[in-house]
């Protein structure tokens, strides 16, 4: 089951699940709408696959909550420590796009780098939780890509600039519930323009999932539909207007995207 968020022309944005010929549109899926409640809507409206749709991030986060030097790896290679705890920051959601939209490259940066990043997608309401029970807040994953301006990021005392421009975080093409998806089964991988960038298990984070998401949400309360970056392995690095970046999860999905110089008068 792939859920989807598309721009439907005469009905603006709306969230749907894929079937084979037709997508199936659904009210908000998070918070109270389980992946099995949206596999079990029989006559739910439907549009037939051929209608022309644009795809969207397929979530609109109150926040996006950023996991830093999660991968030994990626610390490494840009000379960090390994943090003693999760390192996190925000992207504004002002960032988000869908797959097949594109990145568009400030200005102000010399040096933007993709980093490829498991990305999951907040069903329930989540404040102080454990470990232990914070993964059954996870409503599903999708593919992320940390578009970072690493020259910024180094400038600046914070990340916020070097992180979020418009268009720095792409997101999708479509979220997989999570009771049919095991991180720690699988790989992630970034190519650009046809070329292997970027390689890893996603069982070699150094900080779990449900750990980060017990120690974000000892922070701050995470909503449905929140958005979480958990960290990016090793092989970082630019990206220039032409490129196409493509991040896959295997079993999940490929999110790819072309960069584009940012014009400064942009009309959407
Ligand atoms: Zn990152």
């Amino acid at each position: 089951m792939e859920l989807v968020r598309l721009h439907i022309p005469e009905l603006g944005a709306r969230y749907a699940v894929r079937r084979e010929d037709r997508f199936g549109l659904v009210s908000s899926p998070f918070g109270e709408m389980t992946s099995r409640r949206i596999d079990a809507l029989k006559s739910v409206e439907t549009i037939p696959r051929d209608t022309d749709v644009e795809r969207l991030a397929p979530a609109t986060p109150s926040k996006i909550v950023c996991v830093g030097r999660n991968f030994r790896s990626h610390a490494d290679e840009l000379d960090n420590p390994v943090p003693d705890e999760p390192l996190i920051f925000l992207k504004p959601p002002s960032a988000l796009i869908g797959s097949d939209r594109p990145i568009a490259y400030p200005a102000a940066s010399e040096e933007v780098h993709h980093e490829a990043e498991l990305a999951l997608v907040i069903g329930e309401r989540l404040v102080d939780a454990s470990a232990d029970n914070a993964g059954d807040a996870i409503w599903g994953y999708t593919c992320g890509n940390d578009v970072t301006a690493r020259d910024l990021q180094t400038r600046d005392k914070t990340f916020t600039r070097g992180k979020g421009f418009d268009t720095f975080c792409p997101l999708g093409p479509h979220v997989v519930p999570a009771d049919t998806f095991e991180p720690a089964r699988h790989h992630i991988r970034a190519q650009v323009n046809g070329t292997r960038r970027q390689s890893a298990a996603l069982d070699s984070m150094l900080v779990s999932i449900p750990e980060l998401l017990a120690f974000i949400s000892g922070v701050m309360t995470l909503q449905p539909g929140d958005v979480v970056l958990t960290g990016t392995p090793d092989g970082v690095g630019p990206i220039e207007p032409g490129d196409r970046v493509s991040i896959e999860v295997d079993g999940v999905g490929t999110l790819t995207n072309e960069v584009v110089a940012r014009e400064s008068s942009r009309s959407s």
